[in-house]
C-alpha cells in the first residue's frame, strides 16, 4: 500500500543527472567531483549520488570522513574524496576502505601517517592548500613543509599524494579580485609541489561557480556542489539552464473560515481585516522552514501564491486564502522549479536574505524525500 505523507521532499534525480551533463559541457575536459555532502544539499545522499554517477561524474567529494563511510556502506566504490580532515577521525577505516583524504595540516599528515601504518597500505592524499579562503589549507612556509613532508611519507610508503586542492572564496561574485589571487596561488602552489616531486593525478580549485564561469580555474577537476541541484551558483548570472532538483510540498492539513479581526499563530503578528478562510500547513520550522519566513515566504495553493500569514510554529504555519477554495489534503507546494507557479528556493532565499544552498539543506530528516 502507498501511503500518502503530509509533507515531502520530492527530487528529481533526472534533473541531477542532466545538471551534471551540463556542467561537463561547460567544464569542457575537466572530471566532475559531485559533492553530496550534507545529504547532497538535502536531496539524499545515496541517490543523489547515484544521478551524479549518472550524469556523468567520475568522483564523489563530502566534508566529513563518516559521510565517505556511508557511501561506501551504500556499495559505491567510485573515488570519493573527504574534504575536512578533523582530530580523532577513523582514518584507519578510510584508508582500508579506499577513500581519499584532503590534508591540510601537518598534524593531520601524520594521523594519516598513523592510520596508513595501521592499515597496511598507502593513504591517498589531496594536499590542501590555502591560497586566500584563510579556512582551511596551509600556506606560505607552512605549505612547503607539508608539501616536503608528504613527500617523504610518500617516499616511505605511507601516503600517495595525488592531488592539489583549494576552494575559492568569491567565485559567486564575477570580477571579484580575489579570484584572480586565488588562481595565481593555487598555480603557485601547485608548481611548487611539482617541482619538489609530487606525481599529481588531480589539480583542483573550482566549486560550481567556478566551473560553470572561470574556465582559468577548472583545471583536470572540478567540484560542484549547488549547480548538480539545479540552483544557481552565481544569481547575478540567471540560472545557467540548470533544473532545480527539489521540490517542496505539504497537504493542507486543515481548512477553515475565520472572522475579520482573528489574531494568527503565535504573537499575533497577522490578523485577518475581513472574513476569511485560513489553511494549516504542516511543516514547520522543526522541519526546516525558516522561521525567519513568517510573513514573508511564499507558496502555492489554491492556483495562487500565498504569503505565511503569521509566525511559522515548530510543525506548522498558516495561509490566507481570502474566499478562494482550498480542501484539507490538497497540495500545496512550498518551492520548487517553479513551473506550476511556485517560487524557487532561490526566490525564498532572495526574500530572506540568505543563500539557496540554506533551503534546502536545512530541510530536515522528518520530511521524507521521495523519488519519483
Ligand atoms: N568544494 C568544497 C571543498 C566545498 O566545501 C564545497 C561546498 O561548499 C564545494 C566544493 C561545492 O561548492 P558549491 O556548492 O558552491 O558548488
Amino acid at each position: 500500500m502507498v501511503m500518502k505523507v503530509p509533507a515531502e521532499a520530492r527530487v528529481d534525480l533526472e534533473a541531477i543527472a542532466g545538471n551534471v551533463g551540463m556542467l561537463r559541457e561547460r567544464a569542457r575536459g575537466a572530471e566532475i567531483m559531485a559533492m553530496v555532502k550534507a545529504e547532497a544539499y538535502g536531496h539524499g545522499l545515496a541517490e543523489a549520488a547515484g544521478a551524479a554517477l549518472r550524469g556523468g561524474a567520475t568522483w564523489l567529494g563530502v566534508a566529513k570522513l563518516a559521510e565517505a563511510l556511508r557511501l561506501r556502506d551504500a556499495g559505491f566504490t567510485v573515488r570519493t574524496l573527504s574534504c575536512l580532515g578533523v582530530p580523532g577521525e577513523p582514518y584507519e577505516q578510510a584508508v582500508a576502505r579506499d577513500i581519499d583524504l584532503t590534508v591540510g595540516a601537518l598534524w593531520l599528515l601524520e594521523e594519516v601517517v598513523r592510520a596508513a601504518e595501521s592499515a597496511g597500505r598507502a593513504a591517498r592524499i589531496h594536499l590542501k592548500a590555502d591560497t586566500g579562503m584563510s579556512r582551511g589549507g596551509a600556506r606560505g612556509s607552512d605549505w612547503e613543509e607539508l608539501v616536503d613532508a608528504a613527500l617523504k611519507a610518500e617516499a616511505s610508503g605511507r601516503v600517495r599524494v595525488v592531488g592539489v586542492m583549494s576552494h575559492l572564496a568569491c567565485a559567486d561574485e564575477p570580477g571579484h579580485p580575489a579570484i584572480a589571487a586565488q588562481v595565481g596561488a593555487f598555480t603557485e602552489m601547485v608548481e611548487y609541489a611539482e617541482h619538489t616531486g609530487a606525481r599529481l593525478e588531480v589539480r583542483h580549485l573550482s566549486n560550481s561557480a567556478g566551473a560553470l564561469t572561470l574556465p582559468q580555474a577548472r583545471f583536470d577537476l572540478v567540484r560542484p556542489g549547488i549547480a548538480l541541484y539545479g540552483l544557481t551558483p552565481v544569481p547575478a548570472l540567471g540560472g545557467f539552464g540548470l533544473r532545480p532538483a527539489m521540490t517542496m510540498v505539504a497537504d493542507a492539513a486543515l481548512v477553515k473560515r475565520a472572522p475579520a479581526g482573528s489574531g494568527v499563530s503565535y504573537g499575533h503578528t497577522y490578523r485577518t481585516t475581513r472574513e476569511t478562510t485560513l489553511a494549516v500547513v504542516p511543516v514547520g520550522y522543526g522541519d526546516g522552514i525558516p522561521r525567519h519566513g513568517s510573513n514573508l515566504l511564499e507558496v502555492f495553493a489554491g492556483g495562487a501564491r500565498r504569503t505565511i500569514a503569521g509566525r511559522v510554529c515548530m510543525d506548522q504555519f498558516v495561509i490566507d486564502l481570502g474566499d478562494d477554495a482550498l480542501s484539507a489534503g490538497e497540495e500545496i507546494i512550498l518551492f520548487g522549479p517553479g513551473d506550476r507557479g511556485e517560487p524557487t528556493a532561490q526566490e525564498w532565499a532572495d526574500a530572506l536574505g540568505t543563500i539557496s544552498y540554506e533551503i534546502v539543506t536545512r530541510i530536515g530528516s522528518r520530511v521524507p524525500r521521495a523519488y519519483p
